[in-house]
């Protein structure tokens, strides 16, 4: 559970829930929880049944409309390209023009018509409670239409922001919202958390995302984390005809993580004699090594582009640097 991870966040949220400010900003690095904080928080507003409790019950109407993705009293605003319950791209779909894509940023029609959604009465008789996930991917005119609806908040709406990046926000967004910092877990804790979800060698997966606990959880499961997996198989073995070996374009993007990753580890082990992402520890040339860990930075974009995935990956891979 999310408010286990992040206790003193939790407690933080639900000191004051009949005195709430009407608008969070949840800001942290990517993969700490902010998202899952403020779903779970969002949850426990709509509960029915918390009494004086801090967890949401679970099993009301209210909880269960919620867990099931239909309650009324919720909206998600978050790009296309994110959004629940939206098909990814087909196979062969890859030819299309770029404006038939989901949009990477949320829309403007999205930040309107929230205005009616707090203004309208809310279906429960409780609260009405938006999500802005991530805050920083909208535009200016979009962020000004959002600031309507934060500066002539009606009474029982709520606005939970959450941002990776708060530092591309208005400045007038930002001074309409109480900050909530969501930090790194400990480490120790993270791996249990990891653990309890089922994922194996969570210390190791911990790393790897940098200590952020659930962007190691996406990591360690579904087929990205397979590739991952796999590249990081082919580096240990020292084995770099395999680690190019790509079977397509979404093998791509995590192949050029783990390089970036192995490349910041091999230089900041020459800085500092320690590794950042449970790569090797063994120094290396750390400038050649920074220089290539920015290539692959650039590559990481690089590979939603159209482009032969198999010699793009030889590339890669003939690029690193030979100490
Ligand atoms: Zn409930």
């Amino acid at each position: 559970m999310i408010s286990e991870l992040q206790k003193s966040v939790w407690a933080q949220l639900t000191a004051k829930l009949d005195r709430l400010p009407h608008a969070l900003l949840l800001h942290g690095a990517s993969g700490v929880g902010k998202l899952a904080l403020a779903e779970r928080f969002a949850q426990l507003l709509l509960c029915e049944k918390r009494g004086q409790g801090i967890s949401p019950c679970g099993a009301c109407q209210g909880c269960r409309w919620f867990l099931g993705g239909n309650h009324p009293d919720v909206r998600f605003i978050e790009p296309e390209a994110i959004a629940r319950n939206l098909p990814g791209p087909e196979e062969g779909e890859e030819d299309k023009p770029r404006d038939a894509r989901p949009s990477l940023q949320i829309k403007i029609e999205q930040t309107r018509a929230l205005g009616s959604f707090v203004n309208v009465g809310s279906h429960r008789g409780g609260r009405r409670v938006a999500i802005v996930h991530p805050a920083e991917d909208m535009n200016t005119a979009t962020a000004n239409s959002l600031l309507k609806s934060l500066e002539e908040p009606p009474p029982g709406a709520v606005f939970l922001l959450v941002s990776h990046r708060p530092a591309r926000l208005l400045p007038t967004i930002r001074s309409r919202c109480v900050p909530v910092p969501v930090p790194l877990p400990a480490p120790r804790a993270a791996a249990a958390w990891l653990a309890a979800q089922g994922v194996r060698a969570p210390e190791r997966w911990l790393a790897f995302a940098g200590g952020a606990p659930l962007r190691a959880l996406e990591h360690a499961t579904g087929e990205r984390g397979q590739a991952i997996e796999r590249v990081l198989r082919a580096i240990a073995s020292g084995d770099r005809a395999a680690l190019g070996e790509v079977k397509g374009r979404d093998d791509l993007e995590p192949l050029a993580e783990v390089l970036q990753k192995m490349a910041l580890d091999r230089a900041f082990a020459a800085l500092s004699g320690r590794s950042k992402y449970g790569g090797s520890a063994v120094a290396g040339d750390a400038r050649a090594w920074l220089a290539y860990a920015r290539a692959m930075g650039r590559n990481r974009v690089l590979t939603s582009h159209p482009l032969n995935p198999k010699l793009f990956a030889a590339e890669m891979v003939a690029g690193m640097p030979k100490n």
